[in-house]
């Protein structure tokens, strides 16, 4: 990978926030994790990772009910897979208002859970709703991050498992840190 920045010292001021379960907390809706190893040792020996569960932050709970995407009048809302407690409002605004934060302090690039109605990049909408079609979208978290910083670096956990894609992925984040840094 290219050096584009000088020192490890100033590679690891460089943030790049994390779903947390990939970095192994507790915070999935079963209590359980999915670290991704990778992740908390060759990236984090080269970046600093910040972790960000916004079901949990948003006050979902740990365990909690599963919620799923689905088309209603031709929107995508997030909904309880059991109960049908429409969160998606809720959980939209708290995005905005965490993923702005989370830039105004310094996150140059996400690294996301795949496949979460929340954090997903591609995440399949539930079936049977309007459309017999399989369809997807993007997670309500993620999407707030396209919408309002469409030039910070995303990927998911998958990606992050190709090298050519990690290379170019942490290339991204240290070329938007560097632009920033220099008030581009
Ligand atoms: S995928 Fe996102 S919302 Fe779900 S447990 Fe992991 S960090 Fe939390």
């Amino acid at each position: 990978m290219k050096a584009l920045f000088d020192s490890k010292s100033e590679r690891h001021e460089v943030k790049v926030v994390v779903s947390g379960c990939l970095m192994g907390e507790r915070v999935r809706y079963d209590g359980g994790h999915k670290l991704h190893a990778l992740l908390t040792t060759k990236v984090a020996a080269l970046v600093t990772l910040v972790s960000v569960c916004p079901e949990a932050e948003l006050g979902l709970g740990i365990p909690r009910e599963t919620v799923h995407l689905l088309q209603h009048q031709g929107r995508v809302r997030m909904r309880g897979t059991e109960t049908g407690i429409d969160h998606t409002q809720a959980m939209r605004d708290w995005a905005e208002m965490r993923v702005k934060e989370l830039i105004e302090d310094g996150a140059a690039g996400f690294v996301l859970k795949a496949g979460s109605p929340s954090c997903g990049l591609v995440v399949a909408i539930a079936s049977g709703t309007e459309s017999e079609e399989p369809q997807t979208t993007v997670g309500l978290f993620a999407a707030e991050i396209g919408k309002n910083y469409p030039q910070v670096p995303l990927i998911d956990e998958m990606n992050l498992n190709d090298d050519a894609q990690r290379d170019e992925f942490l290339e991204s984040v240290f070329a938007y840190a560097r632009a920033q840094r220099e008030g581009a």
